[in-house]
């Protein structure tokens, strides 16, 4: 039996992308919950959206495991079950900085938000995912992890994490045969973190993680994409 609406979750949507994600989702008749580390700017993007759809805050931080887990308890209050997680929260933190001079801690902690983030997001939430007629994670990695043509020296830290949760995408994939597991890049996108000079509108840049999320074939999976099409690691 088809439920009658579909289930997501967006991490890090009280701004940028993610909002925009949380805002299309709802438009295709999606419940969305709207995941944020900040509770007071969760809410008021929650609010902005409330006529778009069934839109709901959920407090996710989600480099603290203890708080992810309590917000996979607070999801279970108001749903049974969830279609979509989009792990969409991220960092960029050394842009400027060159792999020989970076710290371990800027190393540390952009990994701990961009790659073991969406892992234990998706741990947490895989049980509500298994009660999907056709579940979906998609991972928002990003071009500068690919290695297919090397690396340019752009932001050592938070490209290592995109090549990094791609690792995580292909495991889950294998891991989960039922699931359709993908990660996917915006392009470069004009947020507080793509600034100004980025070609791409948000809209724009949303639109295929959207596609991913609630239009892709169900048997893509395991796969790394752009503009709905499949792009090299
Ligand atoms: P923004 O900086 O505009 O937004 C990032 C979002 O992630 C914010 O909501 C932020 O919350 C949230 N976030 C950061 N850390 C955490 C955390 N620990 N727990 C929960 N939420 C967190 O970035 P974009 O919208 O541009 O980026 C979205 C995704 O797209 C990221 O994964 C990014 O790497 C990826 N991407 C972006 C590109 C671009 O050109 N913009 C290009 C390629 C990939 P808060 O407001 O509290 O900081």
């Amino acid at each position: 039996m088809r439920r009658e609406h579909r289930i997501a979750l967006v991490t890090g949507a009280n701004k940028g992308i993610g909002f925009e994600v949380v805002r299309q989702l709802a438009r295709k008749n999606f419940r969305v919950f709207l995941g944020a580390r900040n509770v007071e700017a969760g809410q008021a993007a929650a609010d902005k959206l409330a006529k778009d759809g069934k839109v709901t805050f959920l407090e996710i931080d989600v480099s603290k495991s203890d708080n992810v887990r309590r917000a996979a308890g607070e999801f279970s209050k108001g749903a049974d079950h969830l279609d979509v997680l989009v792990n969409n929260a991220g960092i960029l933190l050394d842009e400027d900085e060159a792999i020989l001079k970076i710290s371990v801690e800027t190393i540390e902690t952009t990994l701990r938000t961009n790659t073991i983030g969406p892992l234990i997001v998706s741990q947490a939430f895989v049980p509500f995912l298994k009660k999907s007629d056709a579940p979906r994670i998609v991972n928002v990695s990003s071009g500068s992890g690919q290695l297919a043509e090397g690396a340019d020296g752009w932001a050592p830290a938070y490209s290592i994490s995109k090549t990094a949760l791609n690792g995580v995408t292909i495991q889950l994939a294998a891991a989960l045969p039922k699931f359709t597991v993908n990660s996917v890049c915006p392009g470069w996108v004009r947020t507080e973190m793509g600034g100004s000079d980025a070609p791409r509108s948000i809209a724009e840049g949303a639109s295929g993680i959207v596609w991913l999320a609630a239009d892709a074939p169900q048997k893509e999976t395991g796969k790394f994409w752009r503009d709905r099409k499949v792009i090299p690691w």
